[in-house]
């Protein structure tokens, strides 16, 4: 079922989204060489409860951990652990999710560590671009799959793959809500966007083929040729004009041009 948020719950996701976006960016600067995957889920855990909020992953569909911490040719759903040592050269994507005051916000990055190859920074780059050339058309009155054809438009020409098996979602009391939002194009629009309607949007392009596979955890999702994948995720809200990001910091905002 679509939710449509009233004026109110609107504020609730908004500050959920702050929260979320301060964890996002307090793990920015956290992220180093030498640490593992479990550091950064305790460290992500620890900001997200320190600021009143619930880890909304931990504990979702049996997920062990606050949150998917993927490394390299990992897409998503990376599962935190005391061996995966992160190395200078690496990209590591941490999608995570917060519950405050009853409502959530999913956001995801992906940070590159140490010095990484120009044309893998390209891929983080050109993979948050997407997700901003996308939201253009979350517009109260467009329809939803306006925003996939977007990506794809953009991100097409660079020959990337963009995966097809995972897509970005409504959210609101639940972390996943209908509608699907695709990262591609579709043959039907999908439905009517309404103002105050809220979605996780959220490409995972890959440096080579668009097809991934899920691990034998059942939960780690890898690109099939090897090569490396990129994330980007924020909680937005459908107005009349552009949307409003709800999980980016107010300089982060300015910085990328968006409300
Ligand atoms: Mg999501």
């Amino acid at each position: 079922m679509v939710t449509i948020k009233s004026d109110r719950e609107v504020s609730l996701m908004r500050e959920a989204g702050q929260v979320l976006a301060r964890v996002h960016k307090e793990l920015e600067e956290f992220v180093k060489p030498g640490l593992t995957t479990l550091d950064i889920d305790e460290k992500c855990e620890k900001l997200i409860r320190s600021m009143g909020a619930v880890p909304s992953f931990k504990g979702y569909a049996g997920f062990p951990a606050s949150a998917c911490v993927s490394v390299n040719e990992e897409v998503i759903h990376g599962i935190p652990s005391n061996d995966r040592i992160i190395r200078e050269g690496d990209i590591v994507s941490i999608d995570t999710g917060v519950i405050y005051k009853g409502w959530q916000s999913d956001a995801a990055r992906t940070h590159a560590v140490g010095d990484v190859d120009p044309e893998i920074l390209l891929l983080i780059e050109r993979t948050r671009n997407s997700f901003f050339e996308g939201i253009k058309k979350a517009v109260a009155g467009g329809r939803v799959n306006d925003i996939g054809a977007a990506v794809e438009d953009y991100i097409g020409p660079f020959g990337y793959g963009i995966v097809e098996d995972y897509v970005g979602h409504g959210i609101g009391k639940e972390m996943h809500e209908d509608p699907e939002v695709p990262n591609y194009t579709c043959e039907r629009r999908g439905v009517k966007l309404q103002k105050n309607m809220t979605l996780a949007v959220e490409p995972m392009i890959n440096l080579g083929t668009w097809e991934v596979e899920v691990l034998s955890n059942e939960w780690t999702v890898v690109t099939l040729d090897g090569a490396p994948s990129a994330h980007y995720e924020n909680t937005i809200l459908v107005t009349d004009g552009a949307p409003e990001v709800l999980s980016l910091l107010p300089e982060e905002k300015k910085l990328y041009h968006v409300k």
